[in-house]
């Protein structure tokens, strides 16, 4: 860990990590705050990453943990997948998938969860909590169970099935609330100052989000001959483009990566703050509309101010996507890749199609996926995108009927 300073992303104000969680002028909804590393520090890094392991914590020096602990050696690292038939269907000139599925609970906030673990740790908690539409609470209850923390989980009644699965089978205690995504983070929020427990929600944490960081910084080491033009992630709470945009930057910086590529985000038509945000420059608090893809929907976001400036900063651009062009995209997706994306992954892959569409894509484009969750998450969301199978007697005539075309 390198030097740190906490700075608010709405006033500017630097704050005191012992003593503040959000800004104290600006308050929790607009407060939330930005580590920033002092990177002349961590300026020795890139001499020192071929010697390290293929994980999260190859990067120490940008991570604000002082000791990683060895229980959360597997998260990150996530493969690169060419995807050049998925390039053609979409127009474009490459296509290239990272695969965070792929990450130990099937998410991207794997990331996010194993920093907040380490630092619950680091702080002497024994107990750590979120409020999440899913993967945060499943990568949480996951890295807790690892790494012997107890955790509480505060999710909406309308979480997958798969994901309620995972939470319970990591032993975490378990609230469905009756009510919204939002309501759910309120309670987490009182429960955590009530109980003392280590608060994992991301946008008041700011460590959280230097986590997420760790898929711009892999993205940036995995292509660095070679970045790609676009960077394309789908986008609820904010913070998963944000952090990735950031990792970006500070390789950019570090002089490991040529040159920045742009950010799209991508949000769900009928769940587009954020995207409305990027236009109008406030947030609209009185957001009403929902969709299938339950990791991307979230009406009020709590992190749109770094989400906005890190898609601004990068030149980047804003599309929304309706469900049934998600649901083509995770057809689209597994059957041109062979990666399977959970609604949520699928939306980026529509965002890139609505993008080229609307030509802020080109057909020469150069465009790297972020594949957030892995689609054995919610297996009635991607059925509900499937074609069915073929039903026949078990009996060989049948199939040939079928494998011909030739009517019975
Ligand atoms: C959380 C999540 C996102 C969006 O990340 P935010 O930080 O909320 O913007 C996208 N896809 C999946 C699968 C997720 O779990
Ligand atoms: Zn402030």
């Amino acid at each position: 860990m390198s030097p740190l300073r906490l700075i608010c992303v709405a006033c500017g104000n630097i704050c005191d990590p012992r003593e503040h969680d959000t800004c104290p002028h600006c308050g929790p909804d607009e407060g939330i705050l930005d580590v920033e590393f002092d990177l002349r520090q961590a300026g020795g890094l890139p001499g020192k990453l071929a010697a390290r392991p293929h994980n999260i914590w190859r990067y120490a020096e940008l991570l604000p943990v002082d000791t990683p602990p060895q229980s959360l050696a597997d998260i990150g690292w996530t493969p690169l997948i060419e995807a050049p038939r998925l390039a053609a269907e979409l127009g474009v000139a490459r296509v290239r998938l990272k695969d965070d599925g792929r990450n130990a609970s099937g998410s991207f906030k794997d990331r996010a969860s194993a920093v907040g673990v380490a630092r619950a740790l680091q702080q002497g908690f024994r107990e750590i909590a979120c409020a999440s539409t899913g993967n945060a609470a499943t990568s949480l209850a996951r890295c807790a169970a690892s790494a012997g923390l107890s955790a509480t989980i505060f999710v909406a009644s309308s979480v997958p099935q798969g994901k309620l699965a995972q939470l319970l089978v990591y032993g975490a205690r378990v609230f469905c609330v009756e009510g919204t995504y939002a309501d759910a983070y309120r309670l987490c929020t009182e429960a955590c100052q009530r109980f003392r427990w280590y608060n994992r929600n991301c946008a008041v944490n700011p460590y959280l989000v230097e986590g997420k960081k760790t898929a711009g910084l892999e993205i940036a080491e995995q292509c660095a001959s070679d970045p790609p033009g676009w960077v394309v992630l789908s986008v609820g709470d904010g913070c998963s483009i944000a952090g990735v945009a950031k990792g970006l930057r500070e390789m950019h910086t570090l002089g490991l990566l040529e040159r920045l590529p742009r950010m799209l985000g991508v949000q769900a038509r009928d769940v587009a703050p954020l995207a409305a945000a990027a236009d109008s420059g406030t947030l609209d608090r009185g957001g009403r509309g929902s969709t299938y893809a339950d990791s991307i929907n979230v009406p009020i976001p709590r992190n749109w101010r770094k989400a906005v400036a890190g898609v601004r900063h990068s030149r980047g651009a804003w599309v929304t996507v309706g469900d049934d062009q998600i649901r083509q995209a995770a057809f689209d997706c597994g059957r041109l890749s062979g990666v399977f994306a959970e609604p949520a992954a699928a939306a980026a892959v529509a965002g890139a199609a609505a993008a080229r569409r609307d030509g802020v894509l080109g057909a020469d484009d150069d465009v790297l996926i972020v594949i957030t969750g892995n689609g054995l998450k919610d297996i009635a969301g991607a059925l509900s995108a499937l074609p069915e199978p073929h039903r026949v007697p078990p009996d060989i005539a049948a199939v040939e009927r079928i494998v011909t075309g030739a009517n019975p």
